[in-house]
């Protein structure tokens, strides 16, 4: 480890400090009881002390290690082997997202989504931190976590959704920890998933409702083919359940057509599909839903509140009046606007075209382009080179059915317009096949490959794969 000379002066004096630290051993400790304290443990975090003395390398710290803070670590050990790259993220494991709604319902197991941060970080040469980050100084360049603080050359935020229950629920904090927690929508958080999972499999029968938030949300077609999946778990295991989907747009989007014949040949007597169906009041004591298209009381149900930006993004204030609720960036670049030394990628970002579409698709696999191309930019700046305009690609499989295994396809393709606006094209593959199943797990290997094992290409495109 190489010190410089003023961070060997900051730790020493860290470190001589520390013997009168248990005079402030721990918040709501009496000075009483804190003089028979023993003496704190250099190790315990706290949120005061240095994480990780300073070397010489340039410090590229990344806040969020999911799909796309992973793939950003990765990349950026291939394409800056120089930096010293460090991952922060409060869980201890990663669990994916993508492939989870066939782990609810037992089709694959848990094994396949779970990875573990240190075995990566070990392998790939960063370090990684489980560690809340609770502020964020830009000006400083500053990251404080839980358990220390850490100074940054470069800063990369990927810190994915928060649910906005504040626009059901207003300051109504029962209300919304009573959603959360009994009706838990299962798309951000890991416990989530867990608390559904145990849900569905005590489900003996009756109506489940779900419902979608208006766009954009995290992985618009992924609620529908969760829907599909329950219900077949319904029809193999024969439960009498019934799942109500209601949907804030008009249609079912993408893969309508895809879905509505799944829906109609796989579920008839399992999904109702209700479109334009606005939520207006949310009570999850009374087990109501009342939208624009009618009321529905529920035996359980699957309450998914708007998405925006991670807490993160507006720790970092990131979040602008003007943005909506996600967090503003260069279009192109993903830098923060006004802030050279600092981007953000993956789902919290704001809209990046002004033609219609205005969004990418919150997706994995956007996160991790993005990821790529955050990691080339810094490079390329570390290097003294100016990085050149990189968009790129999205690509969604959708598993409709379990016997035999079936899925659709969604793929899009970004350029500019002569008027420098990204442009999109979107292709629904609406036919449900076998060997878009088996796709979909080879599209996961690919992936997860790139995260965990570091194989990645160093130039973009990526040699793209396609169904
Ligand atoms: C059911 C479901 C199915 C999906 N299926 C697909 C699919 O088939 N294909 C696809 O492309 N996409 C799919 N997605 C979408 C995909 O999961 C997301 O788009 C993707 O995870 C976004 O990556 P991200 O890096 O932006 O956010 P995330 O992957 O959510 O990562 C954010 C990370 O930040 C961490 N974090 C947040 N705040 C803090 C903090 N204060 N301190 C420390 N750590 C913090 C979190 O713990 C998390 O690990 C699906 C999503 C769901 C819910």
């Amino acid at each position: 480890m190489t010190f410089d000379r003023r961070t060997f002066i900051a730790a020493s004096a860290a470190t001589a400090a520390a013997p009168l630290l248990p005079a402030c051993a721990s918040p709501g400790t009496s000075n009483a009881a804190a003089t028979d304290a023993a003496p704190y443990p250099a190790f315990i975090g706290k949120s005061t002390q240095t994480l990780l003395p300073r070397g010489k390398a340039p410090r590229i710290v990344i806040c969020g290690g999911g799909w796309g803070g992973l793939t950003t670590a990765a990349n950026l050990r291939q394409l800056a082997p120089q930096a010293e790259v460090v991952l922060l993220d409060r869980n201890p494991v990663f669990f994916s997202s993508p492939l989870s709604n066939m782990w609810l319902v037992n089709m694959v197991d848990g094994e396949l989504l779970t990875h573990d941060y240190l075995r990566v970080a070990n392998k790939l040469g960063y370090k990684f931190f489980q560690a809340e980050v609770q502020q964020i100084d830009r000006d400083r360049r500053i990251v404080t976590t839980s358990v220390g603080t850490l100074d940054y050359d470069w800063l990369v935020l990927a810190p994915g959704i928060r649910y906005n229950y504040e626009s059901w629920f207003g300051n109504d904090r029962q209300a919304a920890d009573a959603a959360r927690t009994r009706f838990p929508s299962a798309y951000a958080s890991n416990s989530e998933f867990l608390t559904l999972k145990r849900a569905l499999h005590n489900f003996k029968g009756g109506e489940l409702v779900m419902n979608l938030p208006p766009p954009p949300q995290r992985c618009p077609p992924s609620p529908y083919e969760r829907a599909c999946l329950i219900a077949w778990h319904f029809k193999t295991n024969k439960i009498k359940g019934h799942i109500t989907i209601l949907d804030h747009k008009p249609s079912i989007m993408p893969i309508g057509q895809g879905y509505k014949l799944a829906f109609e040949e796989l579920y008839k007597d399992f999904i109702t599909y209700v479109p334009n169906a606005h939520v207006q009041e949310v009570d999850p004591f009374n087990q109501r839903i009342r939208t624009a298209a009618g009321d529905h009381k529920f035996d359980h149900a699957i309450l998914m509140a708007p998405h925006k930006a991670g807490d993160l993004a507006w720790l970092a204030g990131t979040v602008s009046k003007t943005s909506d609720g996600w967090a503003d960036m260069d279009e192109v670049t993903m830098q923060i606007k006004g802030d050279e030394r600092a981007y953000v990628i993956g789902d919290a970002i704001a809209a990046v075209s002004t033609l219609p579409f205005r969004y990418y698709p919150k997706s994995a696999h956007i996160a991790n382009r993005l990821g790529r191309i955050v990691a080339y930019q810094i490079s390329e700046k570390l290097a003294g080179r100016a990085p050149e305009r990189r968009l790129p690609d999205n690509l969604c499989y959708m598993v409709v059915n379990g016997t035999p295994g079936q899925a659709l396809n969604v793929q899009f393709d970004y350029d500019f317009d002569a008027q420098g606006r990204v442009r999109q094209v979107q292709r629904d593959y609406n036919e449900r096949t076998p060997a878009l199943f088996k796709d979909d797990f080879r599209w996961a290997d690919f992936m997860f490959e790139e995260m965990f094992a570091g194989i990645a290409p160093p130039v973009l495109p990526y040699p793209a794969y396609r169904a």
